[in-house]
């Protein structure tokens, strides 16, 4: 799994005290939580959670685990809510192998019936060329030489 203890998202809290709770189902209050807990259960393969909180207008048929995609960071930009419409601006940072890219989105989240969804999003994938003396970005405080760029 994941390199870090606690919850994936990078809140600092237990699994079971964050994101952990929307997977079982407790609502989420706002669109970043929501986002936050989507973001956690794609890096947990939890694909009948990310299915229940997707709009329905927009929500794809079936999910495949992916077991090639690791996520390791998130980095939340920017959020709002009006009403019953949230943007959640964010990085996410996902490895394959040895390869490192940032997946930057503005996401768009409807309230129905007292319920966030995920409804859809702008986003752009980079690839990461951490030098060897740069910080990992596996978030990590250690040099990318001396962790995911090892040998
Ligand atoms: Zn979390
Ligand atoms: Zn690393």
């Amino acid at each position: 799994m994941l390199p870090s203890d606690g919850c994936p998202c990078g809140s600092g809290l237990p699994l079971a005290e964050c994101c952990g709770r929307h997977h079982a189902g407790e609502p989420a209050p706002t669109p970043q939580a929501l986002m936050r807990s989507r973001y956690s259960a794609f890096a947990l393969n939890l694909t009948d959670y990310l299915l229940a909180s997707w709009h329905p207008d927009t929500r794809p048929a079936s999910l495949l685990p992916d077991e090639t995609t690791r996520w390791v960071a998130l980095e939340i930009l920017e959020s709002s809510e009006e009403v019953d419409e949230g943007v959640v601006h964010f990085r996410a940072t996902f490895r394959e192998g040895r390869r490192f890219f940032v997946l930057e989105e503005r996401s768009r989240f409807l309230r129905e019936r007292g319920r966030w969804f995920y409804r859809d999003g702008d986003s752009t994938i980079a690839r990461l060329k951490p030098g060897r003396n740069d910080p990992c970005p596996c978030g990590r405080p250690r040099k990318f030489k001396s962790c995911c760029g090892r040998g």
